[in-house]
């Protein structure tokens, strides 16, 4: 029997028809190079079609390629990168298909996509995680001089932004279109049969028949919008041990989402009315469709609503060692202390790494300086306000010796530590004596009356009240102006989220915090990746030597 020999090709390669169509350093010579390498054989194994039952399904290798060429696109749809994959012959070289002939449908990558965000089973990682770690840990060459950065940057959720009205009666209505799935009956069956006929209006403000500008009718609208919804998201909560759980879980997860949009949105006054009313930061949803989006800001000044995408990367190559999207409100500090552990689980020589003021708490700073990792980043300012007095960066504390002097050169030994207002504190505080006739008393200790006060209790001295990080803080604040020119760097790191971002990275193209960082962390590989095949351009041979996995 005819052997084919490595250099030959089918008669249909892409390769054949347009030669040169893999330029080489480009992504897709590199993924056409890979191969089946490009996916460990362990996760190939897990992926369907891969036993000896069943129909044969698409290499894992393929569709992985396919995802990785469509973010390196900027991120199209699924059916635009489908579509593509029919005729776009670099496409097809990339991921070894003859030139003419079937590719993934849309289903097929969505599968895929779903499969990916499952968890192996040799490990409790996510198998994007695992291709993730193993592709960037080979991808790591690029490195030389490495300075590592973390940025954050926001991330919009692909469910759309909702009113507090909108949120309970989309949400009432999608609860009502799944019950009627399971438990039978169409929308306007089932919204018959729970006396909510409002529900299955096109619009809902519409629906409530309600003069929205009239704040009367517009109050009692909105009282019956929360009676029904609390309804009957009761009546659901009732019956639901009756249900399947493939279906209990969306339910039951609705039910709860409703509720948590009338705990943090609706109030009712002393009268009766319902009136929307939230504090912002109060970790309100701002989307049905998105539970886990969460209203944030970047800056003082710039707020946004959704997902927040966080990253370490080397400015120096681009290559980025870890990513992770969370909820919007949430401080990036403690998110960055995860990448570096997680590069650090790479083995990737990690010493010092620069970030902005975010990642600058003390708390943080402690937790990245436990992984043996120098931060280089803003230590939080030197909160001044005019009316306050004196303020404690005022005051010197030796923390060994355990004592305070003022600003009048009093030193005090009264130390104590112990709950205060709640928290753990540090506190120091001055004899009375000292303070009564002291010239800054004004402006130290404006409040302090020279009289015992009416229930027995004796004049108090000035009380410094310190944050049991205290010291670290005060480290860091000493040791920054020394980092200040070594922080200037920093800015180039914009150039990754900026390179993030080019990808696709700012919109979510799926439902859910889950699918999100899937997508980041695919933006990431294809990034990584595509540094690659450019350090490799030139040195790679025609055939694949590129063994990724070794034995795994
Ligand atoms: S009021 Fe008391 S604590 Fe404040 S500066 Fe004077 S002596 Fe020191």
């Amino acid at each position: 029997m005819p052997v084919m020999h490595f250099a030959q090709r089918s008669l249909f390669d892409p390769q054949n028809i347009a030669p040169g169509v893999l330029s080489p350093g480009s992504l897709a010579h590199l993924l056409h190079a890979l191969g089946d390498d490009l996916v460990p054989g362990f996760l190939r194994a897990e992926w369907r079609g891969a036993g000896k039952r069943g129909r044969p399904a698409w290499p894992a290798a393929r569709l992985l390629a396919l995802q990785l060429l469509r973010w390196s696109d900027g991120g199209g749809g699924r059916l635009g990168a489908c579509e593509r994959a029919k005729t776009d012959l670099a496409w097809r070289a990339a991921m070894r298909l003859p030139a003419f002939g079937p590719s993934p449908t849309e289903k097929t990558l969505r599968e895929f996509e779903h499969w990916l965000m499952g968890r192996t089973d040799s490990c409790d990682l996510r198998r994007y995680e695992v291709l993730f770690e193993g592709l960037t840990l080979r991808a790591s060459g690029v490195l030389s001089e490495a300075t590592w950065v973390m940025d954050g940057t926001p991330m919009y959720c692909f469910g759309a932004l909702q009113g507090t009205v909108r949120m309970l009666g989309d949400g009432l209505r999608g609860l009502l279109k799944r019950w009627g799935r399971v438990r039978g009956g169409t929308l306007a069956q089932v919204a018959q049969r729970l006396d909510v006929p409002w529900v299955v209006a096109k619009s809902i403000k519409g629906g409530l028949a309600a003069d929205w500008s009239d704040p009367e009718s517009r109050r009692a609208a909105l009282g019956r919008l929360v009676r029904d919804v609390i309804r009957i998201v009761a009546h659901v909560e009732s019956e639901i041990h009756e249900i399947s759980r493939a279906n209990r879980t969306f339910l039951l997860h609705r039910c709860r989402d409703l509720l948590r949009v009338i705990e943090k949105d609706i109030r009712v006054d002393d009268d009766g009315h319902y009136f929307v009313q939230w504090k912002a930061g109060d970790d309100r949803l701002v989307s049905i469709t998105e539970p886990e989006a969460r209203s944030g800001h970047k800056s003082k000044q710039s707020k946004f609503k959704g997902f927040k995408l966080t990253m370490l990367g080397d400015l120096v190559s681009g290559l980025i060692a870890a990513v992770k999207v969370f909820e919007g409100n949430q401080a990036e500090g403690r998110h960055g202390v995860e990448l570096l552990e997680r590069a650090k689980r790479l083995e990737l020589s990690i010493d010092r790494a620069l970030g902005d003021s975010a990642y600058g708490g003390t708390p943080t700073r402690m937790a990245i300086q436990r992984l043996g990792i120098e931060l280089v980043a803003p230590p939080p300012a030197v909160q001044l306000k005019d009316d306050a007095p004196l303020q404690k960066h005022e005051f010197d504390v030796d923390f060994e010796s355990q004592t305070a002097t003022c600003p009048a050169g009093v030193t005090t030994a009264d130390h104590r530590m112990g709950p205060f207002e709640g928290e753990l504190r540090s506190v120091y505080e001055w004899p009375v004596d000292a303070c009564r006739g002291c010239h800054l008393r004004g402006a130290c200790v404006p409040k302090m009356r020279d009289d015992v006060k009416p229930r027995g209790q004796r004049p108090k001295g000035r009380r410094l009240k310190l944050d049991v990080n205290e010291r670290e803080l005060r480290r860091a604040r000493a040791e920054w102006p020394g980092l200040r020119e070594e922080y200037r760097r920093r800015g180039q790191g914009e150039r990754l989220v900026a390179r993030m971002v080019r990808l696709g990275s700012r919109q979510a193209r799926a439902f859910g915090l889950e699918a999100a960082n899937l997508q980041v962390h695919l933006i990431a590989i294809t990034n990584n990746l595509s540094l690659l095949a450019t350090h490799l351009q030139g040195r790679a041979p025609e055939q694949p030597t590129l063994p990724l996995w070794g034995t795994m």
